[in-house]
């Protein structure tokens, strides 16, 4: 029988997808919903799949603990091919990967202990070993004073903590997470996060989380891959990605703003005199904003800001803004070269009625 726990190299891909494709048959049509994923999830780390409704995100993940056979390609976890394993193995598989739901999938009549208690009594651990498992993991994720209620006394971010608890009980590897927050508050979505974060942090447990809402990638992920009609379109550290977003739709579900400037400022480029509309994105790894002075001077102090906007994001610094300027002064590879310091993306917006 394979072992999974056992002689784990910590520098090979936790999971390692190649070449993936699904198709599912509906009717006379077939719908290519996986389309030659690639995919290397390391060890240890929280990895974050991000795309719109019916961009794939749940048949990915659904693959991965084996509730959906790829159509074509494979999947490894620890260098075990999903598709080789006997069944017996595929078993012993599943209890090393956890998994949590959108809707919790708690059952009602079950006390929250019962809840927690299922997938080992399923397994036929001894009864002893039971509560001391279902004792820790309450424990765990804050609920021991929990333990005799019904999933129906509970808020919904409790649900969902009983939900990580059950899925914690078989002590996974690897916990999948299948838009855990997308039904819950601001509050409790803020609670659910923070202690899937701990959990990583403590136990060192791989987590694949997919989501449409780019807050809860930001919030916990180290990396997020981009996923649209099926094909990974954008991956990478989600400081990075997130800094300099290369996709319309990693744009879009970053929810990026857009400029409206009133039609009345714009003019042609052509107008001699008119202002440049620059918009400077920028990124510090040292914590350290731009010098402003820098464009400033460059200008001869003639610069209009219209936006500016700042972030930290897996502590580095991320900032944009909109500025307008001579145009008569503008030369961009100079610019750059004063501001390279910042990792400076800068593009031309538009041009404006000159204000100065
Ligand atoms: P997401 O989780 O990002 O919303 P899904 O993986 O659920 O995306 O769906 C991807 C595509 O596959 C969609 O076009 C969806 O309609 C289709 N699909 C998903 N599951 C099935 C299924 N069991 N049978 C047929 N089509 C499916």
């Amino acid at each position: 029988m394979v072992s999974f726990s056992s002689q784990v190299d910590f520098s090979l891909p936790h999971i390692k997808i190649r070449d993936l494709n699904k198709y599912y048959q509906v009717q006379d049509n077939q719908v290519h919903a996986l389309k030659n994923i690639n995919l290397d999830i390391p060890h240890g780390k929280i990895f974050g799949i991000i795309g719109k409704s019916g961009a794939g995100k749940s048949s990915l993940i659904r693959t991965l603990n084996g509730l959906e056979k790829p159509s074509e390609g494979s999947i490894l976890i620890q260098q075990h091919n999903l598709a080789e394993l006997k069944h017996a193995e595929l078993i012993q598989l599943r209890q090393r990967i956890g998994m949590i739901f959108q809707h919790f999938n708690l059952l009602s009549a079950k006390t929250v202990s019962e809840n927690v208690a299922l997938p080992l009594k399923i397994a036929h651990v001894k009864k002893t070993d039971i509560e001391q498992r279902v004792d820790e993991v309450l424990q765990l994720v804050g609920l021991s004073d929990k333990a005799q209620h019904y999933p129906s006394q509970l808020s919904g971010g409790q649900k969902q903590r009983v939900g990580i608890a059950r899925a914690l009980v078989h002590h996974p590897e690897i916990l999948l997470c299948d838009e855990a927050t997308s039904a819950l508050d601001p509050e409790s979505t803020s609670v659910v996060l923070s202690l899937l974060k701990e959990i990583n942090q403590k136990l060192g447990i791989t987590i694949v989380l997919i989501t449409h809402e780019m807050q809860v990638i930001r919030e916990i992920c180290d990396q997020v891959v981009v996923i649209d009609h099926g094909e990974i379109v954008e991956s990478g550290q989600v400081w990075s990605v997130f800094s300099n977003p290369q996709q319309a739709i990693t744009q879009e579900l970053l929810n990026l703003e857009q400029l409206d400037l009133p039609f009345d400022l714009l003019s042609q480029p052509n107008d001699a005199d008119s202002a440049v509309i620059l918009k400077l994105r920028y990124r510090s790894e040292l914590q350290e904003s731009p010098d402003l002075k820098v464009i400033f001077q460059q200008f001869e102090d003639k610069v209009n800001l219209y936006q500016s906007h700042i972030d930290t994001i897996q502590q580095h610094l991320i900032g944009s803004f909109i500025v307008a300027v001579p145009q008569q002064l503008f030369n961009l590879d100079e610019l750059k070269q004063k501001l390279q310091a910042y990792a400076f993306d800068i593009e031309v917006l538009g041009y404006a009625k000159p204000t100065h």
